[in-house]
């Protein structure tokens, strides 16, 4: 038998505050410690924040590409206006058409939603592009270029750079997007002779000046973002999904079936004579109940399943790809869990739970409220079957 311990929430009024026992502290470094990795990459991140900053990317990623292809293209006018050489010229609004007509294509083609490898591919090509327009264009320029029209040119690797603040990146992410402008700088000052001068350092250091606040920018940007996802998307005492996120993507997760044909099937939980625990030994204790059975959900969901609080004391599990046999076996196997588990309160009493499931398969052609209404009928009747068991939906 599991059991679960609660903490204190208020301290008595007129009560010193408490000191940090070794254990609060330890939880405390590991949330500092999690926070930082939230910064440095994506490994701690749920599949669905990371399909949220898919679509953030590649939507700023098509709007950057269109002003990018706007600006290369139109500056062929300002080319003609300050480089003498009409030969140079005629060259560089060749290179300028075509890197536009990449930026364009970039912009309109191969968008994927919630596809973060996309996402990424297409940040990549971005970053990548200037660098090598601006690599050619310095071969084109060293023949009949005015000095002024080369040192717009070698504004480039720190546009470059400076892009990646908009896009919200782990520090990883964002070192690697660097460097391409870093190898442009090398390569450039490499193949001019001017490696190792004066003016090299000068043009590294504020390069890489330049990338620490735009990846500065990037992580802050990135942090509240992931704060106001949480806060948007989370129920508060559970951790889980609250009802306006799950019903959002029980709607993704429900086109994406019929689409493809696969099964799925969502599991109703309501916790038994609830209100007598909360009667009983109050609502903390209630509340402990709650975030237990969370975690008991937690525990026994797969990566692809979508487990959220649907209001006070239901959940709902929704089993992408899963047939009605299973989900009936997974629903029996999450009931007969709770009976492991039992809550500890202050009081020293020990709390344990049961729950009611209806489990429902989606039908051809069903839509949500459809669904529901089903898997909601299919939990009344275990609650008049005697509550704890799982009932299945015709
Ligand atoms: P049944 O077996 O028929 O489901 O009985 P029940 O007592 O669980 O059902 P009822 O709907 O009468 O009671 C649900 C209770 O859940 C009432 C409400 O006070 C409590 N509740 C809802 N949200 C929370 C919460 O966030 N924390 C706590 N502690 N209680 C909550
Ligand atoms: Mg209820
Ligand atoms: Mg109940």
């Amino acid at each position: 038998m599991q059991e679960v311990t609660i903490q204190p929430e208020r301290a008595k009024p007129g009560a010193a505050p408490p000191r940090p026992s070794p254990s609060s502290l330890k939880l405390q470094l590991r949330a500092l410690a999690l926070k930082m990795l939230d910064l440095i990459d994506n490994r701690h991140r749920t599949a669905d924040f990371l399909g949220t900053r898919a679509n953030f990317i590649q939507e700023r990623t098509q709007v950057l590409a269109l002003v990018f292809a706007g600006i290369v293209f139109l500056w062929i006018g300002v080319d003609y206006l300050t480089i003498a050489d009409p030969a140079t010229v005629a060259w560089l609004a060749a290179l300028r058409t075509l890197c536009a007509a990449l930026y364009v294509a970039l912009a309109i083609f191969g968008t994927i939603p919630h596809d973060l490898p996309r996402a990424r591919a297409k940040l990549a090509v971005l970053v990548t592009l200037p660098c090598l327009f601006y690599l050619t264009s310095r071969f084109v320029l060293e023949d009949g270029a005015s000095s002024g029209a080369l040192m717009v040119y070698t504004f480039f690797p720190y546009v470059t750079v400076a892009q990646l603040g908009v896009f919200s990146l782990p520090l990883l992410e964002g070192i690697v997007l660097a460097i391409p402008a870093f190898v442009t700088l090398f390569a450039v000052e490499a193949m001019f002779g001017e490696l190792l001068s004066l003016s090299f350092f000068g043009d590294l250091t504020l390069l890489v000046l330049l990338t620490c606040l735009a990846l500065w920018a990037s992580m802050s940007e990135l942090q509240m973002l992931l704060r106001l996802y949480r806060q948007a998307t989370r129920d508060p005492l559970t951790g889980l999904f609250n009802r306006g996120a799950l019903m959002e993507r029980t709607q993704l997760e429900m086109d994406r079936n019929q689409q493809n044909g696969h099964k799925l099937c969502v599991l109703l939980f309501d916790l038994d004579k609830f209100k007598r625990i909360n009667d009983d030994y109050g609502h903390l204790t209630g509340d402990a109940v709650l975030k237990s059975f969370a975690q008991i959900l937690e525990r026994s969901s797969r990566k692809t399943d979508l487990v959220g609080r649907y209001g006070g004391e239901e959940f709902l599990v929704v089993l992408p790809n899963t047939n009605a046999a299973d989900a009936e076996l997974r629903a029996d196997q999450i009931r007969r869990a709770c009976a492991g588990v039992e809550v500890l309160n202050s009081d020293g009493n020990k709390i344990g739970f049961t729950t009611s499931v209806g489990v429902a398969r989606l039908k051809a052609n069903e839509n949500v409220e459809e669904l529901l209404r089903r898997v909601d009928e299919s939990l009344y009747r275990a609650k008049e079957a005697g509550r704890d068991c799982v009932i299945l939906a015709a």
